[in-house]
């Protein structure tokens, strides 16, 4: 489809306007895509050799350069929101898994495993585009192509630094999958419509058949997070386990828990995510996160058909189980998206410039004053 606000750039537009001002999110979506150009050094895409194309699949590609957000809901899943913290559902509930296994090694309630292993064990993907800790360096978080049930579970649990997914998407079509599931954040699955929205560059990116979101705040930085694991006293290569919850920022080791206020992270956010106006990854089949659920449970946002299908399914097999959620909760995780929209929305307002609407101009550190 073409897309109203779609633009048009090559590498040199990416660069100077998503790399160079800081606001890549290190997806992997430029660099996967094309790997005769882009790779990635101190996490941010570079190029050796220059590259003539006016148009590029990077820049097409890119959820940074250009988003249209509302077109792109409705292409994807056939509805335009109501909510604007949330973006277009038709349901949200509570789900958890029932395995044991799953239950014991997803984060909160294992849902997004648990879906994961459902689809995989029914042979209805022959793929997995995951996260994994690195084997060489204690919790890098790498793009993985999941093709089993270990894998799945070898995967399971949060990482709170940026993994570039979508590099693990283009492998799994490199190398001939045919029926793909991703788990990625917000802005992997911005990159993923983009990507199989395209009206340019057809890179088979209809091989994803289910595009599993989480919520997400933000990632930390690699060097700013480990300098303050250190102020904590604690060691990466001792974690167990990290998770966030109830304004706390938690550390499992073998000694036990160290916590943090989670205000006192926020130093450690990369500076990407500063412009990043999605929480509940609004372009997703289903989003599913832990705020709104108790302990042992996850949020679930049913998004499309197909994730409406998905979670059908999965609890008809017995794989999830799955409960009403309150409204009180379901406002919870409304307050946290709003939260991080509004501030978000301040930064990129502000890395504008001054702004004129009609005849009202007005610098964009002013705006507060007015609305
Ligand atoms: C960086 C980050 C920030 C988050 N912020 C919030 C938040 O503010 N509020 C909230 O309610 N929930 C948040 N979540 C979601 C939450 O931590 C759980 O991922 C979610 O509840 C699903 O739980 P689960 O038990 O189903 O997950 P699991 O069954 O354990 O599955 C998790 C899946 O996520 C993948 N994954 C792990 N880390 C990453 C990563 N860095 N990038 C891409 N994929 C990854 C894993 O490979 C795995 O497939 C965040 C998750 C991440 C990774
Ligand atoms: S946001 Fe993603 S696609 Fe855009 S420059 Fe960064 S890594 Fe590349
Ligand atoms: S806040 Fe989360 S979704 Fe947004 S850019 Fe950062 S990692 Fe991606």
């Amino acid at each position: 489809m073409i897309m109203k606000f779609a633009e048009e750039g090559n590498i040199d537009d990416l660069e100077s306007r998503v790399v160079y001002t800081g606001i890549c999110c290190y997806c992997g979506a430029c660099g996967g895509f094309c790997t005769e150009y882009i790779h990635y050094e101190n996490q941010l895409p570079t190029t050796d050799e220059k590259c003539f194309e006016l148009h590029g699949a990077c820049f097409d590609f890119c959820p940074r350069t250009f988003l249209p957000i509302l077109e792109m809901e409705k292409a994807v899943l056939g509805g335009v929101r109501s909510d604007k913290d949330l973006g277009y559902y038709t349901e949200i509930i509570l789900a958890k898994a029932t395995e044991g296994a799953v239950a014991e090694k997803g984060q909160d309630g294992g849902v997004v495993t648990a879906l994961l292993t459902y689809l995989m064990e029914k042979g209805e993907i022959d793929a997995a585009c995951i996260s994994r800790s690195s084997e060489s360096e204690a919790w890098l978080p790498e793009p993985f192509v999941a093709t089993s049930k270990e894998d799945i579970l070898a995967g399971a649990g949060s990482n709170y630094e940026q993994c570039p997914t979508i590099i693990g998407v283009a492998n799994a079509i490199a190398d001939g999958y045919e029926n793909i599931a991703m788990v990625g954040l917000p802005c992997h699955t911005q990159a993923m419509r983009k990507i199989q929205l395209s009206d340019y560059f057809d890179v088979h990116g209809d091989k994803v058949k289910y595009v599993i979101g989480l919520f997400c705040t933000e990632t930390f930085d690699r060097e700013l997070f480990h300098a303050k694991l250190g102020e904590m006293g604690i060691k990466i290569e001792d974690v167990k386990k990290f998770d966030i919850g109830e304004g706390k920022f938690k550390v499992y080791t073998d000694k036990g828990e160290t916590i943090e206020k989670i205000s006192k992270m926020k130093a450690c956010a990369r500076e990407g995510c500063k412009v990043c106006y999605d929480f509940a990854a609004e372009l997703s089949d289903v989003s599913v996160g832990s705020i709104g659920a108790e302990t042992g449970w996850n949020t679930v946002i049913i998004r499309s058909e197909t994730g409406k299908k998905l979670i059908d399914d999965a609890k008809a097999a017995g794989a999830i189980e799955t409960k009403a959620i309150d409204d009180a909760a379901v406002e919870e995780v409304r307050k946290l998206a709003s939260s991080k929209k509004t501030g978000n929305l301040k930064n990129i307002m502000a890395s504008a410039g001054a702004l004129k609407l009609l005849n009202l101009a007005i610098d964009p550190s002013e705006m507060d004053l007015l609305i």
